[in-house]
Formats: structure tokens, sequence, C-alpha cells
């Protein structure tokens, strides 16, 4: 049970989701129990800083996908504002809006264990780290111990705000159910049929991977 002189927490799941799986949903749904999170937020970049290689899907496309894969979910919600923002959207610009949007909780970014071993990379990753903690979901072929023990003897100071969750390993990505739509494999069971379906009718991924 939550005390009420227990801090709110907020958390909030950012990607690409294109298309959302069921390897985000199982990361957000073991992050909002183990950390107590009030709710889960998936927030669909707009224009991703660090995808410019291959064409994304439209960000409408990409917020209705995770709209219908999480509407049956109260704890669960999507937001628009990177996808409202003009130009590059980076983590740390939308991290100061959440803040202003919720002065009164404690923000938790989770990331799967590939994302969360790169967080130094991204841009003003100091200020980011100041904003909120952030939450490392297992993903399978990305261990993340040895970043932590690292992170631990370098950056003590980071370390307390950054937090490792084994989650039941889902070896499912974006990229490989791209890959399987374009070579007609199926997709089925590796996210939710109403996505399926959608990709399906919007005749997604034919093209691209
Ligand atoms: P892509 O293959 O296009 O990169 P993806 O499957 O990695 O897609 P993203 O939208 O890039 O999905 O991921 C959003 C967030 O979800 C990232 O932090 C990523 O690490 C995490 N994530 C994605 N898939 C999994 C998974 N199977 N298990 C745990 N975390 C995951
Ligand atoms: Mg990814």
């Amino acid at each position: 049970m939550t005390s009420n002189s227990e801090v709110k927490r907020i958390g909030i799941m950012g990607g690409t989701f294109d298309p959302l799986h069921y390897g985000h949903l199982v990361a957000a749904e073991m992050a909002r129990n183990e950390f107590r999170l009030e709710k889960v937020i998936f927030i669909p970049t707009g224009n991703p800083p660090h995808k410019m290689g291959r064409e994304i899907t439209n960000p409408e496309a990409r917020f209705q996908m995770v709209k219908l894969a999480t509407e049956d979910n109260l704890s669960f919600g999507v937001s628009r504002i990177e996808i409202e923002r003009i130009g590059h959207s980076y983590t740390v610009d939308t991290l100061r809006e959440l803040h202003q949007l919720y002065p009164e909780h404690e923000i938790y970014f989770i990331t799967g264990s590939d994302a969360f071993r790169e967080i130094f990379t991204w841009k003003d990753f100091e200020s980011a780290l100041e904003l909120c903690h952030f939450i490392g979901a297992s993903r399978p072929g990305f261990d993340a111990e040895e970043f932590m023990q690292d992170l631990q003897a370098a950056h003590p100071e980071f370390f307390t705000r950054m937090h490792l969750l084994e989650v039941p390993a889902l070896a499912i990505s974006s990229t490989d159910i791209r890959s399987r739509v374009r070579k007609n494999q199926p997709i089925r069971y590796l996210l939710p049929e109403a996505v399926r379906l959608y990709i399906e009718r919007e005749s997604l991924y034919q093209n691209i991977l």
C-alpha cells in the first residue's frame, strides 16, 4: 500500500513504437509494479534524432498503435508532447516539460537495457539525470550488469538514480516485426491483436525495414 506521506511517482516510456509490441508493454507493467508508479505514460517520439537512417512511420500512425495497445489498461496513458514538438525531439526537453506538468511527482523513465546502456550518449544526460530516475528493463542480448558496475565506480552520483529491472525476457523488437511483415511472415502473438490488425489495414511495413 502507498502511504500518504510517500512521494507520488509517474512512469514514462519513450520510444519510436514502430510498432508497439509486447516487449514494451511487459517492461512498462513490471516497472509500474516494482517501482509503485501511479501510472505509465507512453510517449511516442516525433522525429527521433537517433533513427534518421531509416524512414519512420508517420507519428499519427505510431500514436494510434500505442493508443490501441494501451487503452484497456487504466494505469497506462499516451501523450502527444513529443509528436507535437517542432524540430528534433530530445528526452531532456520532454523531461523538463513533464516536470512542469507533474511538479509533485518523481519521474521514472523506463527504457530497455539497450537504451539504458547508451544514456551517456544522450543530449544533456546530466540534466536528464537530475530530472528523473532511469529504469533499465532487461532485454535479451543487452546485458547491463557490467555497465552498472562501471557506473558505480565512475559516477556514484548517478548510480543512485539508475535502476536495473529484471523482466521476463522477450526477444521481440520492432525491427524484427517490420522485417516479418515485409517478408510475409507471421507477427501474431508478438504484439496486441489490435495493433496487428491496424498494421494490416494500413498496409504498414510492406517496403521499409
Ligand atoms: P527498433 O527495433 O525499431 O529499435 P524497439 O523494439 O527497440 O524498436 P523502440 O521503440 O526502439 O522499440 O523502444 C522503446 C523502448 O522500449 C526502448 O527503451 C527499448 O529499449 C525498450 N524495449 C523495446 N523492446 C523491448 C523488449 N523486448 N524488452 C524490454 N525493453 C524493450
Ligand atoms: Mg529500439
